[in-house]
């Protein structure tokens, strides 16, 4: 398989979900062997934050990425799900804020506005990361095993030890068709008693019912209609997803999630990539 760019460049706006912030971003074709690398262009001299695990900086609820305090990429999670689920293996993004903007708080616009740059291929073999032997993290009640196989499955877990959110599983083979179909339209969300509490700290600045599924406590969801039954879980799948591109090769293998969130995902890759 051959590595992939984008044919032209696509720009949008949005707001972040955490800092509230409107950004501007230019998606932008780039040189094989690129990765995905953020162009802060609002700051001086214009800093490159590549997508990748030795740039993780630890945040609430939310991956991070940093090359030093002032140049930080907030919640790229989404918009690495849509490129991983694409296919896509080199791009330039421009922002002009410190986060990703939210949209509708899933992957579609992101996998939308790649689609309508197009795709071409390059001179150069995609990388792939063949799990060859069974590698574990775990934390607390949340765990991540990574064991051979010959696709890559995302299988998870989601358990909140709440009655009104009984615990689930949900296994999906990544490929464009399913990603596209089954993960890439599911949103963001949070529980309504959490929500209080992140904003006292200054979080979800950016956030409404309309683009952040908001669950009551007798589980309904507040001002907005459900596009999956079990939507929840497939955003945490996104979410796995869009944190397994920060390994900066394609995963072989199959990956059991139990309860894990973006810091334990980033675990995981740190063990993937020492343990090759
Ligand atoms: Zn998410």
């Amino acid at each position: 398989m051959k590595q992939k760019t984008i044919q032209k460049e696509v720009t949008f706006t949005g707001v972040g979900l955490h800092l509230g912030q409107e950004s501007h971003l230019t998606l932008k074709p780039a040189q094989a062997n690129t990765g995905v690398v953020f162009v802060r262009v609002d700051l001086p001299n214009q800093p490159r934050i590549p997508a990748y695990i030795d740039y993780v900086h630890h945040q609430m609820r939310r991956t991070a990425l940093a090359i030093d305090p002032q140049a930080q990429i907030h919640t790229p999670e989404h918009l690495l799900a849509a490129c991983y689920g694409r296919g896509l293996d080199n791009l330039i993004i421009e922002i002009d804020s410190p986060e990703i903007p939210g949209m509708d708080g899933s992957s579609k616009p992101f996998y939308d506005h790649i689609c309508e740059a197009g795709l071409e291929e390059q001179d150069a073999e995609s990388k792939i990361y063949r799990v060859s032997i069974e590698v574990e993290v775990s934390e607390e009640k949340s765990s991540l095993k990574a064991r051979p196989q010959e696709n890559f499955t995302l299988n998870y877990t989601m358990d909140h030890d709440l009655a009104f959110l009984p615990r689930q599983q949900f296994t999906l083979e990544i490929n464009e068709e399913n990603f596209a179909r089954e993960l890439a339209p599911a949103r963001t969300f949070v529980l309504k008693r959490e929500a209080e509490a992140l904003q006292k700290m200054g979080l979800g600045k950016g956030a409404n019912t309309q683009n952040t599924l908001v669950i009551d406590d007798d589980g309904s969801v507040m001002e907005n209609e459900l596009r999956f039954e079990n939507e929840f879980i497939r955003h945490k799948t996104l979410d796995l997803l869009g944190d397994l591109f920060l390994l900066g090769e394609k995963i072989q293998g199959y990956i059991e999630a139990e309860r894990s969130g973006h810091a334990l995902n980033a675990e995981l890759v740190r063990k993937l990539k020492a343990s090759r």
